[in-house]
């Protein structure tokens, strides 16, 4: 059975992978920061193994893998996925706001790839899966710290590709578009008309809609793909 360990997994995308992965028959690994209830009813809905851990602190990461080791259960797909967003103009952000966003999109996929990357290079096998967006390709106005961490992301994804490929460890992104998430809820009916104008499949994208293009890349299907950012945004490019 092969076993996923998915970050920020207890609602939207995360919680849509969990799912996507459990019907497919893997095991799934959740981990979240806060909300117990939700990934509570997530792990009844599914059978996933929970841990808790804040990903941007290095020391709960570590804490988290040595738990997972214990259990037997080292993943052999890991995905990046744990995000907060962060919106304003960049010179009035405080910097403990930006601090807090870093820590969890950048630095989150970093400590978690440290923490679980030895064992597939190991095996020489896995598959790690981040999670960059559109505005990590573009930028965005408003978002601008958020579009630097998720171009860093990008960065991150084809740099370690070529650093262990030949360990048959493969490393790829994902780059969504707008998907109907919490992250997403503080838009009006108006945003999303206006967005929804604009994205050439004339919707907002679903947190199935990623879900599956992440099981795409961490299948053998995706075999010979590395180094790839795949968007998954409907053909909006912001
Ligand atoms: P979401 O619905 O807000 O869910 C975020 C998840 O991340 C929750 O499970 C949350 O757990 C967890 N989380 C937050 N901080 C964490 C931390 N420090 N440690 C561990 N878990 C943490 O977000 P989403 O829309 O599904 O987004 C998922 C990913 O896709 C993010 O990386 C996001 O940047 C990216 N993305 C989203 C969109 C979009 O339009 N939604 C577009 C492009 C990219 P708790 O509730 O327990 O805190």
């Amino acid at each position: 059975m092969k076993t996923v360990l998915i970050t920020g997994g207890s609602r939207g995308i995360g919680a849509a992978c969990a799912r996507l992965f459990a019907e497919k028959g893997w095991r799934v690994l959740v981990n979240y920061r806060n909300d117990d209830d939700a990934a509570d009813a997530l792990a009844g809905e599914t059978g996933c193994e929970l841990f808790k851990a804040d990903v941007s602190d290095r020391d709960a990461v570590y804490a988290m893998r040595d738990e997972i080791e214990r259990r037997g259960f080292m993943p052999d797909v890991l995905i990046n996925n744990a995000g907060v967003a962060l919106f304003g103009l960049f010179q009035y952000i405080e910097p403990e706001q930006a601090d807090r966003m870093y820590g969890t999109n950048l630095f989150g996929t970093l400590n978690c790839t440290r923490a679980f990357l030895p064992s597939m290079v190991e095996r020489k096998d896995g598959a790690v899966i981040n999670l960059s967006s559109v505005w990590g390709e573009v930028g965005a106005s408003c978002e601008v710290d958020y579009s630097t961490a998720k171009a860093a992301i990008v960065g991150f994804t084809k740099a370690l590709a070529k650093e262990v490929g030949f360990s048959g460890v493969r490393v790829n992104c994902l780059s969504p578009g707008v998907i109907d998430t919490d992250m997403n809820a503080s838009l009006t009916v108006a945003d999303v008309e206006a967005i929804v104008d604009s994205i050439p499949l004339e919707r907002l994208g679903l947190a199935e809609d990623v879900a599956k293009a992440a099981y795409f890349l961490a299948s053998d299907e995706a075999a010979y793909i590395t180094g790839a950012v795949l968007p998954v945004d409907g053909g909006w490019k912001g």
